[in-house]
């Protein structure tokens, strides 16, 4: 394997002319999945030998043969990496991320097609795992996310009596000037709550939160700071506010308002994985994030896993 450095674009078109034809991405991709030497993505041997097709590999330990795309999310898919690195493009650049419709039209293939390959880039953007606790000053917040009703399809709504029904309890943690964690919470209990937040803050840390009863009991743990919404109290003092956390719920918002209009509970965490990938890569250039998407593409995700 040669050892030029990773081709880096800024643009949409420099993205296409560094991509001039689908080897080129195919090298691309290798060059970042390989970044640490090749290695067997069915046994993790290291011994492999490449064909001089340039996309055929073959293990040493277990002889098998695979292209570069097994074991990550472009297994089994019939799509060119050139359409999938576009597409990575059009995901990773859209604050509000992209419908599946528009993703179709943009680079011809078909809405069921586009809508998969967009699960299979949020099931790459979800956080795997977390590596360490966030410190400093932390904002928690939690909230309910749900379509509108008359937005989904007819076969989708459950009729009557509303309210609550349908929407998902959201959690956030947001590490000031680092990292955003987010996910769906079977409750909004105290006991649940403050399982993931002990789970994801250092203890000692300065944490921010409104006044929902959840919260009550983590002054034990960190220097825990209330800001009560309902007095029209939102910002006590310079630094103790929820509001940097209460914007991504915003956008968040936005999102699925103005780009997917509705979206199932069951893909929520995916949907609100990506939005979260692309908050924490927000300082990242264009074509950073795309190589640093690539470069989390190892794990698959089945059309029957996604739809079970
Ligand atoms: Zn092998």
């Amino acid at each position: 394997m040669s050892k030029a450095p990773l081709k880096q674009f800024d643009t949409l078109i420099q993205m296409m002319s560094a991509f001039p034809d689908e080897q080129s991405a195919i090298d691309h991709f290798t060059a970042i999945r390989w970044k640490r030497g090749a290695f067997c993505p069915l046994c993790g041997a290291a011994r492999v030998y490449h064909f001089s097709d340039k996309r055929t590999h073959k293990c040493g330990d277990c002889r098998k043969r695979f292209s570069i795309k097994v074991g990550t999310i472009f297994e089994d898919s019939k799509v060119e990496l050139r359409k999938w690195m576009m597409a990575i493009w059009l995901i990773t650049s859209h604050k509000k991320g992209i419908a599946s419709t528009q993703l179709a039209k943009d680079i011809g293939v078909t809405q069921k097609t586009a809508w998969f390959m967009l699960h299979r880039l949020r099931h790459a953007a979800q956080a795997k795992s977390f590596s360490r606790p966030l410190i400093g000053e932390i904002e928690a917040d939690e909230t309910f996310i749900g379509g509108k009703e008359k937005n989904k399809h007819r076969w989708q709504r459950t009729g009557g009596k509303q309210g609550g029904a349908g929407k998902v309890p959201v959690l956030g943690v947001l590490e000031r000037g680092g990292e955003l964690r987010t996910g769906t919470t079977p409750n909004l209990a105290a006991r649940t709550v403050q399982h993931v937040i002990r789970d994801h803050v250092a203890p000692g840390a300065a944490l921010m939160t409104d006044e929902h009863g959840a919260f009550v009991g983590l002054g034990r743990d960190y220097h825990h700071h209330r800001v009560n919404h309902s007095a029209g109290e939102y910002v006590r003092q310079f630094c103790i506010h929820t509001n940097g956390i209460e914007s991504v719920w915003a956008l968040f918002k936005r999102q699925i308002i103005g780009t997917h209009h509705w979206l199932s509970p069951k893909h929520l965490n995916r949907y609100l994985g990506e939005m979260t990938w692309r908050f924490n890569a927000r300082e990242s250039g264009e074509g950073e994030r795309g190589n640093a998407l690539l470069a989390q593409t190892a794990g698959r995700l089945t059309y029957k896993a996604l739809i079970a």
